[in-house]
Order: structure tokens, then C-alpha cells, then sequence
């Protein structure tokens, strides 16, 4: 069956009322039938919910359907899609191994990286993102995986993951991937050759601004790694959310294609407005990843960023003039959203600092809304004039 089908009609089991919709399984735990069925169960040698620290009809369906989706065996839920994404740091490395990472990570997983995990002696080196020698070269005898984003949160930077995942298995590394801003509707790393897909299900799997959740997919093994050390350390994602999500895999199809579909026709809008210096989005023939996007994405994704003349006054300029577009730190709404960063997110980098990260003073990041185009652009417009 086609994936847009099966995102539909994966389902858990039906309860003894014949429901249509799944039902809410808000339940902290489950009962056994036995004294035996219980020792079994604990002892891992039969299959069964437990607690819902460890397992939930409700994120059990949700994983199942993530997975078809991916093309990945098994996968773990999380409270958040930076829970996932510590998660498996802590769980598959060990004390004083080391990570290559693409300079373009979202920023509180640059903070984990560069911040948190040193307390254990877990070290990061940076490569630029398409210097694929550079990702060769660092990594040395105690690198245990290879960490990415693409397309990187906010830069739009794409990474050729054919390519990376090759020298990932020559030198015998994990190939992490970070799957957030192309969703598998788009892009399917683990086809490419990554051994791990991460999500922040907050974005477009939620798809309404509603819930948090995060995503980890996988081979068996080492979900069943992730699941040793999460069942115990306790990052669940609570059966609500995952219920929500499930619902939301639904309509994942169409609304990628339309969020797809009108970030592209608005990215080829501002290409042509004097106001814009330049824009960015993975299906222009402009970006400088235009060739491997179009090589591993089937569509461009909702995320165009650009960067207006006038610098820092000009960016805040357009977010005050904006009427439609809701200024919020989310992305992958039903509503479009608009950000600046150099004035927010960014502010306290020096200029310097910034550019370093991708970000310059008129970057402008837009999460294209399922809206009617020609409102989006009719708004888009009241900002740049
Ligand atoms: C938002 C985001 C995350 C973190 O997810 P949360 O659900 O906010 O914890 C990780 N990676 C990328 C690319 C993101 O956009």
C-alpha cells in the first residue's frame, strides 16, 4: 500500500467497541492476567504494555506509522523533539566518545553539543556543511557518529546525505540525520544510507501548534539500545500528545504538498522584489544546494528564508507591518509564521557571531501556512513596502 494511505489507515487494534477513531489511552498502567504473565512480561520475554513509561497503544501507533513512513524497523517517542534528539546522544555514546557535526544545527542542539554533553567528556567538532573531506578528516578513533540537519533550521542549508552516509560506513560511524523541516513526505534519510532519523514532531507531524513530541527512527537494535536507556531514564511521550500526532499523520500528506506547494510560488515571488537581496529555498535554481535537493527532497519544503535590504531596522520593519502572519518562534503551522532572528533569537550574538551561524542582519525566516497564497503574498507584500 502507498504511504499516504498507510499514514491514514495504520490503526491499533480495535477495543471490544468497535471504534472507528482510535481511542485516548490515558492510562499509566496496565494489568496482567497472571502471576505468570507478569514475570514474563518483566522479564521481557513476552511482548506488552507494562507502564506507559515504557509502552502505550496510543505511541505504540503513532511509532508504528512513523516508521512505515521512514522505512525504518522500529523507533522511540519523546516529550520533545530535543528530547530525541539528547536521547540518543546519551543512550548510544559513551564517556569521552566524539561527535562530527555539520556547523548548521538547530541552537539548542548546538547548546547540548557544545554545553551539556562536555560534562561527560563527549566532544564535537564542527565541519561546514557541504565540506565532505572536512567530515572525512574529523573523524578519528573515538567518533561514534556523524550528526546533520538538512535542510538546517534556519539556513536552509542542504546536505548531500548519499554522499555523507557513504563515508559514514567506509569509517564505521553512525549517520545521524535530523528529519524536521522535509518530514518523510519529503525525504527519506535511512533510503539515502543514515542509520538514525530524528523529528521534532512539534513541527509539521503535529502540523497545528497544538503539542510537543519528538520522534527517534531506527534499525531494531538500536532502538532496542535507545529503549534500554530511555524505558529507565524516562523521556515518554505522553499517550495525549501521541494520540494527537497519530491523528495528525492523517493529513501529513496533503498538507506538506500545500505548504510545499505555496512556499515555492511565494520564494519565486520575492526572488523578482526589489526589497529582497536574495532568498533562499531548496527548490530555486539560486540555492546552492539546488542539484542534491532536487537529487534526495520529491518537494522544497515550507520554510523559505531571505534576506531584505536595510539590515536590522528593516527586518523589524517588515515583522511590524505584518497582519496575517503570526510572529511566533513555532514553524509548520496551518498558520504562516514569520521570524527574525538577528533582533530575537540571535540578539545577543555579536554581528560577528552571527554570520558564523548563517544568520545576517535582514535574514527573514517564513513558515508557509496552509492560508490561500495570494493572502500569504498580499501580506508578504504590506511587509516589504
Ligand atoms: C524545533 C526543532 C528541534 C527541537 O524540537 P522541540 O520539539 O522544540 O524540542 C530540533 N530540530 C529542529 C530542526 C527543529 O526545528
Amino acid at each position: 500500500m502507498n504511504r499516504e494511505t498507510l499514514a491514514i489507515r495504520l490503526q491499533s487494534q480495535k477495543s471490544s467497541y468497535g471504534e472507528h477513531s482510535v481511542p485516548l489511552y490515558l492510562t499509566s498502567s496496565f494489568v496482567f492476567d497472571d502471576a505468570e504473565d507478569m514475570r514474563a512480561q518483566f522479564a521481557e520475554e513476552k511482548e506488552g504494555q507494562i507502564y506507559s513509561r515504557y509502552a502505550n497503544p496510543n505511541v505504540e501507533e503513532l511509532l508504528q506509522k512513523m516508521a512505515t513512513l521512514e522505512g525504518t524497523e522500529a523507533g522511540w517517542a519523546t516529550a520533545t523533539g530535543m528530547a530525541a534528539v539528547f536521547t540518543t546522544f546519551a543512550a548510544l555514546l559513551q564517556q569521552n566518545d566524539h561527535i562530527v557535526a555539520s556547523r548548521s544545527v538547530f541552537g539548542s542542539t548546538h547548546k547540548v553539543l557544545t554545553e551539556l554533553l562536555p560534562k561527560w567528556g563527549i566532544t564535537t567538532t564542527y565541519v561546514d556543511v557541504n565540506d565532505y573531506e572536512g567530515y572525512e578528516q574529523a573523524i578519528g578513533a573515538t567518533t561514534k557518529m556523524v550528526y546533520v540537519e538538512t535542510p538546517s533550521n534556519p539556513g536552509l542549508d542542504i546536505i548531500d546525505l548519499e554522499r555523507l552516509s557513504a563515508i559514514c560506513r567506509q569509517k564505521k560511524v553512525l549517520l545521524v540525520v535530523d528529519n524536521c523541516f522535509a518530514t518523510p513526505v519529503i525525504q527519506r534519510p535511512v533510503e539515502s544510507g543514515a542509520d538514525i532519523v530524528i523529528h521534532s514532531a512539534t513541527k509539521y507531524l503535529d502540523g497545528q501548534g497544538r503539542t510537543m513530541g519528538g520522534i527517534i527512527l531506527a534499525s531494531k537494535s538500536i532502538i532496542d539500545q535507545i529503549k534500554a536507556f530511555a524505558r529507565h531514564s524516562g523521556p515518554a511521550l505522553s499517550p495525549f500528545n501521541a494520540w494527537i500526532l497519530s491523528k495528525s499523520l492523517e493529513t501529513l500528506f496533503i498538507r506538506v504538498e500545500r505548504h510545499a506547494q505555496s512556499a515555492l510560488e511565494i520564494a519565486r515571488r520575492l526572488e523578482q522584489h526589489p526589497a529582497v537581496a536574495s532568498v533562499r529555498y531548496p527548490f530555486l535554481e539560486s540555492h546552492p544546494g539546488y542539484a542534491i535537493a532536487r537529487k534526495q527532497m520529491s518537494l522544497g519544503g515550507g520554510i523559505v528564508s531571505f534576506e531584505i535590504n536595510g539590515g536590522i531596522e528593516a527586518g523589524k520593519k517588515f515583522l511590524d507591518a505584518l497582519q496575517l502572519f503570526s510572529l511566533s518562534a513555532n514553524l509548520g503551522d496551518t498558520r504562516s509564521i514569520a521570524t527574525h532572528p538577528a533582533s530575537t533569537t540571535h540578539s545577543k550574538l555579536t554581528p560577528e557571531q552571527r554570520l558564523e551561524s548563517g544568520i545576517t542582519d535582514g535574514l527573514i525566516r517564513l513558515s508557509i501556512g496552509l492560508e490561500h497564497v495570494e493572502d500569504i503574498w498580499e501580506d508578504v507584500l504590506k511587509g516589504l513596502s
